[in-house]
């Protein structure tokens, strides 16, 4: 067992690691083994394990050494077919899911959620494995949202209701809440757990059914979890798993005839693919979660100190592999040469490596795909004329490794300050005035998130207001609970999730109204 040593390791934890989401800061994690046995890499269809239709498989990489994992089953659109069969049955009216009562939905969710904290160190380990994510934040901070995420649904399950309404005339008129049916669900590969449970949670909480893409980059910890949900007692047919490539399972979800809601969560360019798809099929709904370029805003009025942690957590965070990463760090004039030192000085301390080593604060970048996009934009950025002031190469010999890097003297129109980079690499530009900052916050094409430091209140208050984002944080960041809307404006996506905001995507409003005969004796 290791412990979180407050003072040590753990203060230059970031606060969704101190504030320890369900561990407290003398909590114990527990050492894994760093070579797990992987039991399950075939697609989850009516409660069984299938080969690939066309008995295809794909290698999982681990990211840290760049070697073969294992061969994962590679499902395409026949496995799409069969899985979205085997969904439509188990959503016939009278089967046992259709007529399960809404409050056991909610046991067999907590029971899910149960399953997963007796196999917790297992699935953060595979976690870190097909990620790349420090293990210490997969078992502190992921498993911890992702299992808290199941059980908020689960409370949800018996309590979405429908209301009764005063119509003209002599009429009873009531609302159901109903399924929308077949969720296809499309999650990536940055937190492959709580997407899951994000997507997962709320569709089956509401009575639908579900076909979900796993990401390619990182099949196995989801596919775990299939396990869990035949052990919790779900109907066959109600989840099914399939993993495989975008452009071929992911396009058969979103353009399948028979599905009936699409969720998505990724890149704007897919969720624009994803769009037409839906729109030129059967006009199923569309959910989009997608990129982002968010304004994290530093006031001269700020707490240093926690501007700098909170900022360097805003962006470093996950190795910069957030949608909603803190991506432009704009720092008013009067206090930007310090915060730009003190932000260099703390991502020299930022502890790069093995991301199973309990001191790590930064694994590798999840594939090679990433890495050498991400190297592009650094070159980008000293092309352009962005002053590199920490970082800017290749942080190991193997893997997919990048130093933390900083760029000061970043440009609005500078490719670095436009385009989404997932990846550990900070732009800090410098503002005058309250307004200009606000103009150039929302000079975007996402509104994902944005973010203000200040002690002054009535400031952050009017920017919070003025900036064009699903989520603003004051005086910090990444707080992200089950129970609050996470969505975006503009290109950042459509519809909200988590909280009770995010039923609205897996309900269909069914109105009722029947005749009152008046009765005279
Ligand atoms: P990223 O660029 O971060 O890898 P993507 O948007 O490409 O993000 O991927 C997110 C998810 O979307 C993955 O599960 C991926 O396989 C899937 N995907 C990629 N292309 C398509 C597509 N054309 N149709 C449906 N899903 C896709």
């Amino acid at each position: 067992m290791f412990r979180i040593a407050v003072g040590g390791f753990c203060s230059r934890l970031p606060c969704l690691l101190l504030r320890t989401r369900g561990l407290s800061a003398t909590a114990a994690i527990p050492v894994p083994n760093q070579e797990p046995d992987i039991l399950y890499n075939k697609l989850f269809i009516n409660n069984e394990w299938h080969d690939a239709v066309s008995k295809r498989t794909f290698p999982t990489i681990n990211p840290a050494t760049g070697e073969i994992i294992c061969q994962v089953a590679e499902g395409d659109k026949a496995d799409v077919d069969k899985a979205v069969k085997a969904a439509r049955q188990a959503f016939e009216l009278g089967s046992p899911w259709r007529r399960m009562d809404a409050s056991h939905r909610g046991v067999l969710m907590n029971r899910l959620a149960d399953l997963m904290e007796r196999d917790r160190m297992h699935l953060a380990t595979l976690e870190t494995l097909d990620n790349g994510k420090p293990y210490t934040v997969a078992y502190a901070v992921d498993l911890d949202l992702t299992i808290k995420c199941l059980r908020y649904y689960a409370g949800w399950a018996d309590k979405c209701h429908g209301k009764t309404i005063p119509i003209d005339g002599d009429y009873f008129c009531y609302t159901r809440h109903e399924p929308v049916g077949v969720c296809g669900q499309i999650i990536p590969w940055n937190f492959p757990l709580l997407m899951q449970a994000w997507k997962l949670g709320p569709a089956l909480a509401t009575g639908n059914v579900v076909v979900m893409k796993v990401a390619e980059q990182t099949p196995l910890s989801a596919l775990h979890v299939a396990s869990l949900i035949k052990e919790a007692g779900f109907p066959p047919g109600v989840v099914n798993i399939i993993p495989g490539m975008g452009p071929t399972a992911g396009a058969a979800i979103s353009s399948h005839m028979l599905v009936d809601k699409v969720a998505f969560t990724g890149s704007t360019e897919v969720g624009m693919l994803i769009q037409q798809a839906a729109g030129s099929s059967n006009l199923k709904k569309v959910t989009l979660e997608l990129g982002g370029k968010s304004p994290n805003i530093i006031l001269s009025d700020a707490d240093m100190e926690l501007a700098v942690e909170q900022s360097h957590f805003a962006l470093f965070f996950n190795q910069g592999q957030c949608c909603c990463a803190g991506s432009r760090t704009f720092v008013q004039e009067d206090i930007y040469r310090e915060f730009v030192d003190r932000s260099i000085e703390r991502a020299k301390q930022r502890v790069v490596g093995n991301p199973f080593d309990f001191k790590t604060e930064q694994g590798p970048q999840v594939d090679e795909e990433q890495f050498k996009k991400i190297l592009g934009y650094i070159s980008a950025g000293k092309k352009e004329g962005a002053q590199l002031l920490h970082g800017g190469g290749v942080a190991a010999d193997r893997g997919y490794f990048i130093q933390p890097t900083v760029f000061g003297d970043v440009k609005d129109d500078m490719t670095i300050a436009s385009e989404e980079i997932f990846g550990p690499v900070m732009s800090i530009l410098k503002f005058k005035s309250i307004e200009e900052v606000i103009k150039r916050a929302n000079n975007s094409i996402y509104g994902l998130a944005a973010a203000v430091f200040t002690k002054d209140l009535d400031k952050a208050n009017y920017i919070a207001n003025g900036v064009r984002a699903g989520t603003v944080w004051i005086n910090c960041y990444d707080v992200l609970g089950a129970q609050a809307p996470f969505g975006g404006y503009k290109s950042s996506g459509s519809g909200r999730e988590l909280g009770e905001y995010g039923l609205e995507a897996y309900t269909e409003v069914k109105t009722v109204t029947t005749k009152v005969f008046q009765k005279n004796s």
